[in-house]
């Protein structure tokens, strides 16, 4: 059976001054260092980036970027870059967030540009995937997901898509503190698992690592990682707090 390494990923939003930003980053890279086979992430703000990137160096927290813009470079006001992104130290990019695609107008079509655009600067996306409570209320979550995936990954090739990892966040469990159900998360990330296989093949398939998001805490994390298609959370609320997170980070342990 395919080994994943599991990737516990932290969102911080729009959270943090740059000096905040860089104390926690110290707290988390200590109390990180030992994490049993575990890969760790944060995503702190863009003005917080180079700055976090250079308090945990080499160490055992990677960073990563909350968005960016499909072009490399232009006239587009505002807007950060993939290669931007490389060469502020990031090495994940979290990619049409359901916050994005509720307050930024983003669709299935900019995130799909959004991926290819990362894959080329050899960012790793992290592809957010997620039904709406009145979604799943009318039976529609394996359509809306179904959809969802097909049109984020148009016109990608199975070559490209090694360094791809998903992540399933329902909306209803987004800072709600009310996380899916484990035979809920289970039940989408092998639908999304087989849809990859469907899509691609099974080898990929079985390779990317599919990310549980939505209320993930130090009390839930257990249980959720020990789904067999669950390779990891994406953490908004409780990864702001260095303590807190350590313990997701931690939790083999
Ligand atoms: C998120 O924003 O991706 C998220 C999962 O938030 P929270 O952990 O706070 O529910």
């Amino acid at each position: 059976m395919q080994q994943r390494t599991p990737l516990i990923a932290g969102n911080w939003k729009m959270h943090k001054t740059v000096d905040q930003a860089r104390e926690t980053a110290r707290q988390l890279a200590a109390l990180a260092a030992d994490a049993d086979g575990v890969e760790a992430m944060i995503a702190p703000p863009f003005t917080a980036l180079a700055p976090v990137a250079e308090v945990l160096g080499q160490g055992p927290v990677r960073l990563g970027a909350q968005n960016l813009f499909h072009e490399d470079e232009g006239a587009f006001t505002g807007e950060v870059s993939a290669p931007m992104l490389v060469s502020a130290g990031c090495r994940y990019v979290i990619i049409g967030h359901s916050e994005r695609r509720q307050y930024f107008g983003e669709t299935d079509r900019t995130v799909n540009l959004k991926i290819a655009a990362a894959l080329r600067a050899g960012l790793r996306p992290i592809f957010c995937i997620g039904e709406s409570e009145t979604e799943r209320e009318a039976q529609k979550t394996f359509s809306v997901l179904d959809k969802q995936v097909r049109k984020g990954l148009e016109g990608l090739s199975l070559a490209q898509l090694t360094p791809l990892v998903m992540a399933y966040e329902p909306v209803w469990a987004i800072g709600t503190g009310k996380a899916a159900s484990p035979q809920q998360a289970q039940e989408v990330h092998a639908f999304v698992r087989s849809l990859l296989a469907e899509m691609y093949d099974t080898a990929l398939a079985q390779s990317v690592r599919i990310l549980y998001g939505g209320s993930v805490k130090p009390a839930n994390v257990r249980e959720l990682m020990a789904l067999a298609d669950v390779d990891g959370a994406l953490v908004g609320g409780a990864s702001l707090d260095a303590g807190t997170f350590s313990q997701l980070i931690n939790y083999r342990k």
